[in-house]
């Protein structure tokens, strides 16, 4: 399979290429031709783009979701949990963790535009029917519905869960640090040991990275938060 990360203005998005083609996740509002720009770029026709998943519905991740469904008629699939931010069109409150959360949370509490999503996954989702070895499972802490998509090769689209690195990976991307914003930190350690048990070797992140699963486990001991 292959994995193109799209870097827009606060996230990356990513195309997973096999028999089909999964956009995940979106970017912002307005980044729409941007992002479909790109994906053509990469060689997909994004009429062709089987499915849209967001690895949650923050804003910067699953704000363009609507427009891309639009254009493209591909279905939106979030997890039950955070479906009503994308229904609504409003983030719930960002939880900072610390005086530096605060701050990015001043430019980075970007609002989804409102979508109501074609496809609620609650438990595993399995994206063999949408062309793509690989499942979406979900993986708590940084929201209580935050998906991440694991591939039979061990890559993991790994949203939000944690992010490499400072100023979006300007700077030592491939370092696993706390995400700004958790609602449930503890999760994160007993996350990454599942994800590293069932093979997961590589993170793309929606900020930064790539980030080694073995480096993160490290970095996320189960019980630190
Ligand atoms: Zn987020
Ligand atoms: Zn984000």
């Amino acid at each position: 399979m292959e994995i193109t990360r799209i870097p827009l203005r606060l996230s990356s998005a990513y195309l997973l290429r096999g028999r089909g083609a999964v956009l995940v996740d979106t970017g912002c509002p307005g980044e729409e031709d941007r992002l479909l720009r790109a994906v053509a770029r990469a060689g997909v026709d994004p009429a062709r783009l089987s499915l849209v998943l967001c690895t949650h519905g923050h804003g910067d991740h699953a704000g363009g979701a609507a427009g891309v469904s639009r254009r493209t008629g591909a279905p939106v699939a979030v997890h039950a949990a955070d479906a009503a931010m994308l229904r609504r069109g409003r983030n719930d409150p960002l939880v900072p963790r610390g005086v530096e959360a605060r701050l990015v949370k001043l430019f980075a509490d970007v609002d989804p535009r409102a979508h109501d999503p074609e496809i609620i996954v609650s438990g595993v989702l399995d994206l063999g029917p949408f062309g793509i070895d690989a499942l979406a499972e979900p993986v708590p802490g940084h929201t209580p519905g935050s998906l991440v998509v694991r591939t039979s090769d061990g890559d993991v689209i790994a949203g939000d869960l944690l992010r490499g690195g400072v100023l979006g990976g300007a700077v030592a991307a491939r370092r696993p640090l706390p995400h700004y914003f958790s609602d449930r930190p503890a999760a994160v350690g007993p996350a990454l040991a599942r994800l590293a048990a069932a093979g997961a070797r590589t993170l793309h992140l929606g900020h930064g990275g790539p980030v080694d699963v073995r480096r993160a486990v490290e970095r996320f001991p189960v019980g630190s938060r």
